[in-house]
Order: C-alpha cells, then structure tokens, then sequence
C-alpha cells in the first residue's frame, strides 16, 4: 500500500491517528472533517497515498467518486441534509492544504450560512472564446 510517512491522511487510514469513519470499503475512507463546513462535512480519501487529482489513479478516482456518492446518501437520509456540495481542491492555489487526495462532501441545510465563493457575473465573451480556443488548440 503506498503511504506517505508525513501525511496526515495516511495516518489516519492506517489509524495512526484518531478519526471519526463514517463508511469504509476496500479501496477508500470516509471520516468526519475536524473542521466542518457544515455537520456532517465529511472526507472521502483513497488507502493509497496520491498527492491530488493529478496523481491519483483511475480506479482509486473511480473509487472515491462512489464513496462520494454513498457519503452523500447517508448525509441525506441520516441526517436529513437538503442538498449535499462535493468539492476537491487540487494545488495550494486552490485551496488544497493537505497533499492526499480527497472529496470534501458537505452537506447543506436550508438555513446553513454557507455562500458561493465567487460572485457569479457575465463573462467577455470574446475572452471565453480565447479561453476555448487555448483549451482546443
Ligand atoms: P483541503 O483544504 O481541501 O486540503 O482540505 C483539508 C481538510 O482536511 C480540511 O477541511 C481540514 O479541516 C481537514 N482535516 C485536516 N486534518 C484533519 C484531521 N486530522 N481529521 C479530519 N479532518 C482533517
Ligand atoms: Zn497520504
């Protein structure tokens, strides 16, 4: 199994460190985030140690998205969440802080304080046409 000594997630799948599991299976850990968004804020991780979404394998990939999808059913039915976000940070520019990859599943609540990060506007569209024309070159 690959592991990262200095890798706090890998710790905690090896179980080196205390976490609260909500689901498990062969291939990833769903544990409860120290630091929720909302109750219930949950990190889906893969066993193997991948930096982010870049390193990480198709299966494990693969694997962690259907533990996402699991987590954000239980969400739903135990704890009656009204929609569920899933988000992944890939790269410190992005908000990533801990260098194994993972899902944060939040639930949301109709009255949770959470807002959208950025303040949706109209885009340039000639600039959108240069963004795609740089992304299909
Ligand atoms: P990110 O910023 O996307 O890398 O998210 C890392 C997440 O891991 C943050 O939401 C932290 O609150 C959470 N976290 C860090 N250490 C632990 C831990 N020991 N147990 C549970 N969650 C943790
Ligand atoms: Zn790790």
């Amino acid at each position: 199994m690959a592991q990262d000594p200095d890798c706090i997630f890998c710790k905690i799948v090896a179980g080196e460190l205390p976490s609260l599991v909500v689901a498990e299976d062969e291939r990833t850990v769903a544990f409860l985030d120290v630091n929720p968004a909302t109750p219930g804020h949950t990190i889906v991780v893969p066993r193997d140690h991948s930096a982010d979404l870049h390193a990480i394998g198709a299966e494990d990939l693969a694997a962690c998205a259907a533990m996402g999808q699991r987590v954000a059913g239980l969400l739903v039915d135990r704890l009656d969440a009204a929609g569920v976000n899933l988000l992944n940070n890939v790269g410190a520019a992005a908000w990533q802080t801990v260098f194994h990859f993972h899902l944060h599943v939040v639930p949301r609540y109709a009255d949770d304080p959470l807002t959208l990060p950025w303040i949706p506007a109209p885009g340039d569209r000639d600039e959108i046409g240069r963004t795609h024309a740089r992304l299909t070159a």
